[in-house]
């Protein structure tokens, strides 16, 4: 399906998720791509609700096949999930993350970075070493560097995930919990998580004004995350709406198309630090 357009050009509308072929298939596939560099970080502007100031990026790796055309995360990271190879995936991707946020800092940017961490890796015996190597190496601030882990992450193994947490935040990182509310949290556990802030997920947001209205929830989440002192990211926010909803509750931070699609680095504006509705 994918067409050259060019020298190096190539048809991305045609991107077939490689679903339909074998999942052994696009692992070799994906071993190569990570070999070969053609796994690319975008960023997405976080944007503090009452200062509109960018005050952090999410880092979301694509796949850019040079016939498939660029690849959506959902379509490989699931199957790289399955196996090991989510390991080296998510290693390259933080310490890529790392080095930018040092650079943006050298540049006289304080961007807090943020990863997103699967289970497999976020449960390996050597991931705080590896996120202290990362950091060492690119002399990134710790503070400046957010992990994701998902709601289902943290309850696999409550006591175990503590207790890495624990260590994560010993070496000074920040922790966020993604896809918050779909469903897993014990109120009890949730308690008990050394993090610092919850992010509500995109379902929540899509459900402010419209038919199946979402707006207790949210704010149950929000009044929730700030009796535990924790900091409250959306995602997925698109509309005005969506936004004066959020800010009027109390919501830190927002993050969605309506400041900014994920974008390469050199795109990611921070020349225009004070963000703009689009
Ligand atoms: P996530 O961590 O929940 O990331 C948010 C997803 O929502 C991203 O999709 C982002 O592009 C999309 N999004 C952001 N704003 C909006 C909006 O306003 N409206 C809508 N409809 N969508 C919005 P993306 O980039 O396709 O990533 C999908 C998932 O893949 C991520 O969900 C994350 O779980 C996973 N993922 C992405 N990159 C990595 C990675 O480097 N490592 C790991 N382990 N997982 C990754
Ligand atoms: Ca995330
Ligand atoms: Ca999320
Ligand atoms: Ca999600």
């Amino acid at each position: 399906c994918a067409k050259q357009l060019g020298s190096n050009q190539v048809r991305t509308d045609c991107a077939r998720p490689p679903r339909e072929l074998p999942p052994l298939m696009v692992e070799t596939m994906l071993r190569h791509a990570l070999r070969n560099r053609d796994l690319q970080i975008y960023y997405q502007p976080k944007v503090h609700a009452k200062s509109m100031q960018v005050v952090g990026a999410e880092a979301l790796c694509r796949w850019r096949h040079p016939e498939l055309g660029d690849i959506p995360p959902h379509a490989f990271i699931p199957i790289a999930e399955s196996s090991d190879l989510i390991l080296p995936i998510d290693e390259y991707v933080l310490r890529a993350v790392c080095e930018q946020g040092s650079s943006w800092l050298r540049q006289g940017y304080r961007v807090r970075t943020s990863v997103n961490i699967s289970s497999r890796q976020f449960l390996q015996p050597s991931f705080p070493q590896l996120v202290q190597q990362a950091l060492a190496e690119s002399g990134l601030d710790p503070s400046l560097l957010e992990l994701e882990i998902t709601e289902r992450t943290a309850m696999y193994d409550v006591e175990r995930a503590v207790h890495i947490l624990t260590q994560l935040r010993q070496i000074g990182v920040r922790i966020a919990i993604d896809d918050f509310g779909v469903g897993y949290s014990s109120l009890n556990y949730l308690m008990q998580f050394p993090v610092h802030t919850l992010k509500i997920d995109r379902s929540f947001t899509a459900g402010i004004q419209s038919a199946v209205n979402q707006t207790p929830i949210i704010g149950a989440i929000i009044s929730l995350a700030k009796s535990l002192n924790l900091s409250v990211v959306a995602e997925g926010v698109e509309t005005v709406q969506q936004f004066d909803f959020l800010r009027d509750s109390k919501c830190d931070e927002i993050q969605g198309y309506l400041f900014g699609a994920p974008v390469p680095p050199t795109s990611f504006q921070l020349s225009a630090f004070i963000a703009t509705l689009q």
